[in-house]
């Protein structure tokens, strides 16, 4: 058995790993599974590296395939809903394509994902809490590809807006001209999810094939009011379905393909870059390395909190990109 370092939370970090479950196609053919979930409880991972060679992950939380939504948004909902008390908070999906990372965030109509579930509690929170706080909640939609922003509720098809990131009081950013949409009830959260996930797709021959190779980032700003002591707070949840992970096929070396893998590249190492600085607690936090991060940059780091879902596939076809997600993980603990 093989170890590695311990993967636990330290401060505001918290790593979880959630594993889909096999496909129809990977379920017909002789399945050939690669994970264990024998400690899952315990947040540790079994992977199977080659025949009986077995390494044990650890994680502040294992999700099996049969976990479903539910078990996920359980531990999710701590982190996300602190930003009603203040805290700038991060939550991403990482992994390679077909892992489940939109799953996890956007979900289905049936199955709805830690996006909808978020804005959905923090209204049910902000009622509860009405005669104490008036909270004031606003929505924006943003794509990353090829370092380019763009801007998914501003018009059809979206702009690309050129990001121009203002700070305008200490340690707040603001990126001028994005469209925030305030919304009073989750049925209009709902809506703006679904604008800005149709949106993706307009201008791209290829929906499934883009959306895997853009990052769609969502920003809830809370504006908080105190009404006994007249507090005023403002704070940034973002919740982010990162682009796939996995590396250039040996086929696709060139144009646009390899743009693309480019830009995809340097913003999830830049990503990984920044949330290492943090956790070994650097002087130089290094935001501005991609537009990724440099979007974060007000949101990661300081008492802000960080969710990462690291997301992998069971089947042993996929084990390369499974153990270099997992490595990823490691970097950021
Ligand atoms: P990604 O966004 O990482 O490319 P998707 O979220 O599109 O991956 O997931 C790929 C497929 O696997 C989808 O059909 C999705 O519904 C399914 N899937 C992923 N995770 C789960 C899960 N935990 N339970 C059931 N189905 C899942
Ligand atoms: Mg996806």
């Amino acid at each position: 058995k093989l170890y590695n370092q311990l993967l636990e939370s330290k401060g505001n970090i918290r790593v979880f790993c959630r594993c889909r479950p096999l496909n129809m196609e990977e379920a017909s053919s002789r399945p050939q599974t690669v994970v264990e979930f024998t400690d899952a409880k315990d947040g540790d991972l079994g992977v199977l590296m080659n025949g009986s060679n077995k390494k044990i992950y650890k994680f502040d939380r294992v999700y099996t395939p049969k976990d479903d939504q539910c078990d996920v948004f359980e531990d999710a909902s701590p982190v996300a809903t602190s930003v009603l008390d203040g805290y700038n908070v991060c939550i991403f999906a990482y992994g390679q394509t077909g892992t489940g990372k939109t799953f996890t965030m956007e979900g289905t109509e049936q199955n709805r994902g830690v996006n909808y579930r978020t804005l959905e509690l923090l209204f049910k929170i902000a009622e509860d809490r009405k005669k104490t706080i008036s909270y004031d909640i606003s929505v924006s939609v943003l794509e990353v590809y090829n370092e380019q922003v763009r801007d998914l509720l501003a018009s059809s098809p979206p702009m690309v807006v050129r990001l121009e990131i203002k700070q305008v009081s200490e340690g707040v950013n603001h990126v001028p001209g994005v469209v925030d949409m305030k919304v009073e009830n989750v049925d209009e959260v709902w809506n703006i999810l679904q604008t800005g996930s149709n949106a993706r797709a307009v201008g791209s021959n290829n929906v499934n094939g883009h959306s895997s190779r853009s990052h769609c980032m969502i920003c809830t700003v809370v504006r908080a009011k105190n009404l006994v002591t007249g507090e005023c707070t403002r704070s940034k949840l973002w919740l982010v379905d990162l682009a796939g992970s996995e590396r250039l096929a040996k086929t696709d070396v060139q144009g646009e393909r390899l743009k693309e893998a480019q830009s995809i590249n340097k913003s999830l190492s830049a990503l990984g870059d920044v949330i290492s600085a943090l956790a070994t607690k650097s002087s130089h936090i290094p935001y501005r390395n991609s537009k990724l991060t440099h979007l974060l940059q007000d949101s990661l780091g300081g008492d802000s909190k960080t969710l990462m879902f690291v997301q992998i596939s069971p089947s042993e076809h996929d084990l390369g990109e499974t153990v270099s997600s997992l490595n990823f993980a490691t970097r950021v603990r």
